[in-house]
């Protein structure tokens, strides 16, 4: 089997490198490392079966591919919400000619095609739980659209390869993922609160802390975007742990983990922040027969060790 992984240094792509590797498989893997990190494929580095080209996907050109890929994963995007509004164009790009490029290739191999999508296609919804057939609430204009609207673009160019030339697509609608191998700057709330407690800072709760997320532990997800690769659906399909926490509950379970009292630095809420977050995994379950187990307790307890190995490493 041969397996083509845009971003796959990332957080998400690197695990899913990992996982294709040990099922044999020849990875090739596309980044430019702009917001992923070689030290993610470091243990892959001397694998046969690793092809890694430090390249922009946005330049790539897809003549010079192997032609007989039966998978392409394009999940090359920054994906904090500090990444994002650090490297806005590059994400517009990325999401809309990247991934009119990977689908391209995809047709030319008669690959199966997965997008990484995001809730954030949802924006800041109005109902609690979200399927797949709530259409969201984005602003078009705000400073998350250059994420969220070209996330939503990626999601249609993926439908009208599949609906005009009959592409083998799937879309993943991913929610809030942690783990190892996320950076620890990346801005988004687990490794914040982590290395905040790591060194002895206040934990930087934004807002009032009441918003809501549903965090799904990295094996969780990989498995389920393997199980979706798998299938034949075409539609979108949530991905995510419906274990729904506030932000402060969040603090708590930290709280309890690292066995320490934490303080709380309260800071404005960003623009745009969606309110609650929690997904509706009911077609995960019925087509793929998959629903996330790790709980928060013991995948948060995984990333602080990781955390904490990372810290050493640097000594
Ligand atoms: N957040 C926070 N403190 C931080 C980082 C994030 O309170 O240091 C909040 C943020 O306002 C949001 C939630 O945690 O409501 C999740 O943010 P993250 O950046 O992880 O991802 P998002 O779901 O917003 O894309």
């Amino acid at each position: 089997m041969k397996v083509l992984v845009t971003g796959g240094a990332g957080f998400i792509g690197s695990h899913l490198v990992a996982y294709y590797l040990s099922q044999n498989a020849l990875v090739w893997c596309v980044d430019n490392l702009l917001t992923g990190r070689p030290e993610n494929l470091a243990e892959y580095r001397s694998s046969q079966n690793l092809r890694f080209l430090e390249k922009d996907v946005t330049s790539l050109s897809i003549e010079k591919l192997p032609n007989d890929f039966n998978l392409v994963f394009h999940l090359a995007s920054p994906a904090s919400p500090v990444d994002y509004q650090r490297y806005p164009l590059e994400t517009m790009r990325v999401n809309s000619l990247g991934t009119e490029k990977m689908l391209r290739l995809a047709l030319k191999c008669e690959a199966r095609f997965l997008y990484s999508s995001t809730s954030e296609v949802y924006g800041d919804p109005e109902i609690p739980v979200q399927p797949e057939t709530y259409w969201g609430r984005v602003n078009p204009v705000g400073p998350r659209s250059v994420y969220d609207e070209a996330k939503r673009y990626g999601e249609a160019i993926t439908m009208l390869f599949h609906r005009y030339w009959k592409a083998n697509t799937a879309i993943a609608r991913i929610f809030n993922t942690y783990g190892p191998g996320m950076k620890p700057d990346d801005g988004r709330v687990i490794p914040n609160f982590i290395n905040q407690l790591l060194t002895g800072k206040p934990l930087t709760v934004y807002g009032d802390g009441q918003q809501t997320r549903s965090l799904c532990y990295i094996d969780d997800l990989v498995e389920g975007i393997v199980l979706l690769a798998k299938s034949d659906e075409h539609q979108p399909v949530n991905l995510g742990n419906p274990e729904e926490f506030t932000i402060l509950q969040l603090v708590a379970e930290i709280e309890k983990i690292a066995k320490m009292p934490v303080s709380i630095e309260y800071r404005p809420l960003p623009e745009d922040d969606p309110k609650r977050r929690k997904p509706d995994i009911s077609r995960a379950k019925q087509l793929l027969g998959w629903e996330p187990k790790v709980s928060l307790k013991v995948g948060l307890s995984k990333t602080l060790d990781y955390f904490q190995s990372q810290i050493h490493l640097k000594k």
